[in-house]
Parts: C-alpha cells; structure tokens; sequence
C-alpha cells in the first residue's frame, strides 16, 4: 500500500486528464510497464485525509468495506501510463466521462497536495514469444494501457491498433511506437453507440493480417467479451491467444 498525494493535473484533450501523483513511498513501486496496474485509493467528498487500508494481500478489501462510510475511501482500477522513479512521480491518464462518478469528479477536480494511493495489481499483457503480430484494441478508458504498452514494446513489434475516443480532438497526435505499428483511430463524434461498439464493429469488418497474433482487448465489458466471441467464432482463434478484460460496465458503478 503506497500513499502518495497529487503533484500536477494536466488536462490532455476534452475527454482526458493525466493525474500526477508522487511521493518517496514509490521507491516502493516496482516498475513493470506496460500496463501495469493499480486500484488506486482517494477521499470521498467532505472526507479530509485519505484512509488507507494497512493490510497488503487478499485482506485489504474486506478491511475497506468494514470502514464506515463516513471513513472508507473510493478504490477504482488505473493504469501506471508512466513511470519517473528518479522523480517519484507516477502519472495516471483518466478518461472522464461527465464529472459526476467517484473516480472521473475526483480527476477533475484533483489539485497539488491532494491525498491519493495505490496499490500495484501487475499486468495481464503477456503474449507468446512466436506470435506474428499483436491486435490491440480499447475504447477510452483502455487508451492509457494501449500507449503504454506500445512505448514498452520492442522495435520489433508488428501490430493493428484500433483505438477508439469520444471526439475527434482525443486522438493523439504524440504517440511513441515502433514503425511495424498501425494505429486506426476511432472517433464516435457524437454517434449514438455506446462506447466499444464502433471498435467492436471496426475490428469484425477488417481485414487483418496472415499468420498467428496475439489479442489484447479491454474496456466497456461488452467489447472485450464480443471481440473474442468474433476471433473464436469467426476468426478461429485460439482461445488461449487472446487476453481480455473487461474494464468497465455500461450504466453500472464499480464496486468498491
Ligand atoms: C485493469 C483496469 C485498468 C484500468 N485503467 C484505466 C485507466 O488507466 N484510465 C481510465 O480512464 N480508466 C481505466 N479503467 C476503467 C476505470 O476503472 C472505470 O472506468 C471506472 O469505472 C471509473 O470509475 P468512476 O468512479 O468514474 O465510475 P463508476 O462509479 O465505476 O461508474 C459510474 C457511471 O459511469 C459510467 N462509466 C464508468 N467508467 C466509464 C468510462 N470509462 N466511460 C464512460 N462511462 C463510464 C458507468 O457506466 C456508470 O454509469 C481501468 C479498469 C481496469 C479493470
């Protein structure tokens, strides 16, 4: 359990934010890149100070939810986007979606000394040494995974990336990758579709390329579990090359 407190908040675009967190507890942290991540612990509205649980295995959530209300912090699952240990300083990109839900108002409204913490959960990006290419593909709330991924990736790596934002002016222009990367932008622009749809359909209608790749697929529940039903089904994708995992529920708040 690492307590830190905001350094900076720096809006990116309409619909991001990156939340900078710091504090010598990262000397802590053990860097996995990628995307690697964290349920990241901050104060309920009114609440001054930041409650952390003291237990660091399977424990602390139960001794999160014995905490009365009036004490008990919001814990939600983040991405590390970056890591500067010589700084100890970690920078966590939020998608913000309206600023009324625990973790999107915090973001926006997080400011220097604010108390924040965490607590590292690893990675689920693992792919198979011989696999051709990779097929990365998110909506919003997977696009700080998805970067970070590619600037760990080797040179070497091949991959489609299908990436779907909010708007048009989300798109990163910035974007560290190796040169056998194809980035496929996707923006909803105020179409009706809930998030992950347009990526779901974009994916099932491409053409992608020849021999063995590995999958990895996150964000609103529907997209990762639709897109390895396609690859399976259609695709005849080996299950056990593809990693999904749903970040989010449309409609439904995250435990905790
Ligand atoms: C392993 C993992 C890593 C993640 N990394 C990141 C990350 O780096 N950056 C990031 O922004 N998110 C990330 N997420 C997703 C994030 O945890 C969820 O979006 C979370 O629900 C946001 O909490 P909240 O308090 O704002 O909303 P909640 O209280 O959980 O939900 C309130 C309402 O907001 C809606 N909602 C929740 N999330 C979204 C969303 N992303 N877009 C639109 N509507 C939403 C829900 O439908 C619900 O109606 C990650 C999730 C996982 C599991």
């Amino acid at each position: 359990m690492i307590t830190l407190e905001v350094v900076r908040n720096t809006r990116l675009s309409p619909h991001f934010t990156t939340v900078t967190l710091g504090g010598p507890a990262l000397e802590r942290l053990r860097p996995m890149g990628f995307d690697q991540t964290v349920r990241l612990f901050f104060p309920r509205d009114g609440q001054i100070g930041l409650r952390m649980p003291t237990l660091s295995n399977e424990a602390w959530m139960a001794q999160v939810l014995l905490l009365p209300k009036s004490r008990r912090p919001w814990v939600r699952n983040y991405t590390i986007r970056r890591f500067r240990p010589e700084a100890y300083e970690v920078d966590i990109e939020f998608a913000l979606h309206g600023g009324t839900s625990p973790a999107s108002a915090w973001a926006l409204r997080a400011r220097p000394g604010d108390p924040a913490g965490i607590f590292d959960m690893g990675i689920s990006y693992l792919p198979p040494s011989d696999a051709a290419w990779h097929l990365l593909v998110g909506d919003e709330s997977a696009l700080p995974a998805i970067l970070a991924i590619l600037e760990h990736a080797p040179a070497s790596l091949v991959a489609e990336v299908f990436l779907e934002v909010p708007e048009t002016a989300d798109i990163r222009t910035d974007v560290a990758h190796p040169q056998g990367v194809r980035i496929h932008w996707l923006p909803r622009d105020g179409t009706a579709t809930t998030p992950g749809e347009l990526a779901l359909e974009t994916v099932k209608r491409a053409a992608l390329p020849a021999g063995r790749f590995y999958t990895w697929v996150a964000g609103e529940s529907r997209l990762p579990t639709g897109l390895r039903r396609h690859l399976v089904n259609d695709r005849g994708t080996p299950r056990g090359d593809i990693a999904f995992i749903g970040y989010w529920r449309h409609g439904r708040s995250s435990p905790g």
